[in-house]
C-alpha cells in the first residue's frame, strides 16, 4: 500500500481569459484520507482537482505530494489516477483490455510482467464484480458496469491517490447510492488517499472523512461531515448542507435574550444569547434545521419561548417522514420535517403551533459573510485562553 499526503498551500487559479476560479485554497490531506470537495456549480472544485492531477496549470501557490513540490511535474509522473464523470472507455476494447491498457502501455517502465498485469486485472475485476463481463465491449454493459470498469482501470494502476470528478452523475438514483457504497467499501479496503468532487451534499456527507465546502473559489469550511452539519461556519454552509435546507430567519434580539420574529418571540438559550450580546444590537439570522421543528404543540405551551404559530401551506409526505411548509407571517415561510405520525390530522390552512428545539439552533451575522457567531466567539475565546496560557507559562 502506498502512502500519500497532498498539500495545497495558497493555491489560486486564474484562467487565461481572466476568470478567477480558485482563490488561495489551503488544504492538507492526510494519508489514507477520503476528502470530498463539494459546492455549487462553478465554485472551483473541478479546477482544484485538475490542478492536483496536473491537467491544469497552477497560477500561484504550492502543491506538494508526499512533501515534494509537484507544481511542474507532468500528470503521468504524479502517480495519481483520475476517474471522470465521462469515463470514456475505449469502445473497441473489451473490459479486460480497457483495464489492462494503461499498465500495458507502461509495462517496461513500471517493471511489470504480463502475468503480473493479468493477475492485477483479474483480482480487481473480481473485487468489482466484473469477472463475468471481462470479454464484453463497453456497449454491452450497463451504466453501472461501465462506471465500475472506469474505477477498475484506476485501481489496477495502484496509484498514490485517486481523484474522482463527479463519477456518479451519469447514473440513476438507485445506482448512485449503490456505487457510492461500493466506492466507500473499496476505500476501506485499499485505503488509498482519495479526493472526490461532487455538487451533491448528500454524497459528500455520506462518503467523506472530511468535506471541504467551497463557494466562489474559496473554502468555506473543512471539517468532518457531522461537524459541518452541526456547527456550520456560515449561512452558506448551513443552507448548502442538509435537505431540506436550514430555515434562516432575519430578526432582532431583544433586551431579554429573545429573538423577535415580527409579532412572535423565541427565547435564545444561553450559548446563543451570550454570543448575541457579545455581537451587539444588530440584526442577526437564526438558523433552524427543519427536523428541529415539531408540529402541533399543546396550546398551554404557547408563550414558553420555544413555540411559534404558523399557517400550514403544503404537506409533502415522504413515507416515514413528512415535510410541512408553514407561513409565520407575510414575509416568512418555514419548513418542518417530522415523523409521519406527528403530522396526522394536519391540513393546509390549519393554524397550529410548532415547537422549536432552540438549543439546537444557530445564530449568524446578517452580512454577506454570514458567519456563525457562536463559532466565532468560541474560537475567539479559545485564542484568548491560549494567549493567557502562553503568557502565564
Ligand atoms: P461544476 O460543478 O459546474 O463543474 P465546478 O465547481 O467544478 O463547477 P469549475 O469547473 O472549477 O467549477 O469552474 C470554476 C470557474 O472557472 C467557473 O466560473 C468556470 O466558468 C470557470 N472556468 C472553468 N474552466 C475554464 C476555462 N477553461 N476558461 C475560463 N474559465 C473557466
Amino acid at each position: 500500500m502506498k502512502l500519500a499526503t497532498v498539500e495545497l498551500e495558497n493555491i489560486s487559479k486564474v484562467y487565461a481569459d481572466g476568470t478567477p476560479a480558485v482563490d488561495r485554497v489551503s488544504l492538507s490531506i492526510r494519508d489514507h484520507e477520503f476528502v470530498v470537495l463539494v459546492g455549487p456549480s462553478g465554485c472551483g472544485k473541478t479546477t482544484t482537482l485538475r490542478m492536483i492531477a496536473g491537467l491544469e496549470a497552477i497560477s500561484s501557490g504550492t502543491l506538494k505530494i508526499n512533501g515534494r513540490v509537484v507544481n511542474d511535474v507532468a500528470p503521468k509522473d504524479r502517480d495519481i489516477a483520475m476517474v471522470f464523470q465521462n469515463y470514456a472507455l475505449y469502445p473497441h476494447m473489451n473490459v479486460y483490455k480497457n483495464m489492462a491498457f494503461s499498465l500495458e502501455m507502461r509495462r517496461k517502465e513500471l517493471g511489470l510482467s504480463r502475468a503480473m498485469i493479468d493477475q492485477r486485472v483479474k483480482e480487481t475485476a473480481k473485487s468489482l464484480g466484473l469477472t463475468d463481463v471481462l470479454a464484453r465491449k463497453p456497449k454491452a454493459l450497463s451504466g453501472g458496469q461501465r462506471q465500475r470498469v472506469a474505477l477498475g482501470r484506476a485501481i489496477v494502476r495502484n496509484p498514490q491517490a485517486f481523484l474522482f470528478d463527479e463519477p456518479l452523475s451519469n447514473l440513476d438514483a438507485k445506482l448512485r447510492v449503490e456505487t457510492r457504497a461500493e466506492i466507500k467499501r473499496l476505500h476501506l479496503k485499499l485505503r488509498t488517499t482519495t479526493i472526490y468532487v461532487t455538487h451533491d451534499q448528500e454524497e459528500a456527507m455520506t462518503m467523506g472523512d472530511r468535506i471541504v465546502v467551497m463557494k466562489d473559489g474559496v473554502i468555506q469550511q473543512c471539517d468532518s461531515p457531522l461537524e459541518v452539519y452541526q456547527n456550520p461556519a456560515n449561512q452558506f454552509v448551513a443552507s448548502f448542507v442538509g435537505m431540506p435546507p436550514m430555515n434562516l430567519i432575519t430578526g432582532q434580539v431583544g433586551q431579554h435574550d429573545e429573538f423577535i420574529l415580527g409579532e412572535q418571540k423565541l427565547t435564545l438559550p444561553g450559548k446563543l444569547a451570550g454570543a448575541a450580546r457579545a455581537q451587539g444590537g444588530q440584526n442577526l439570522v437564526l438558523g433552524i434545521r427543519p427536523e428541529q421543528i415539531s408540529p402541533k404543540v399543546e396550546e398551554r405551551f404557547a408563550g414558553s419561548g420555544n413555540v411559534i404559530r404558523g399557517v400550514v401551506q403544503v404537506i409533502e409526505p415522504l413515507g416515514d417522514r413528512v415535510d410541512v411548509r408553514f407561513r409565520v407571517d407575510e414575509r416568512l415561510t418555514m419548513i418542518c420535517r417530522t415523523e409521519t405520525h406527528r403530522a396526522t390530522g394536519i391540513a393546509p390552512g390549519d393554524s397550529i403551533t410548532f415547537h422549536i428545539a432552540m438549543a439546537q439552533c444557530h445564530l449568524f451575522e446578517d452580512s454577506p459573510a454570514g458567519e456563525n457567531i457562536v463559532r466565532k466567539w468560541n474560537s475567539k475565546e479559545q485564542r484568548a485562553d491560549m494567549t493567557a496560557k502562553s503568557l502565564s507559562e
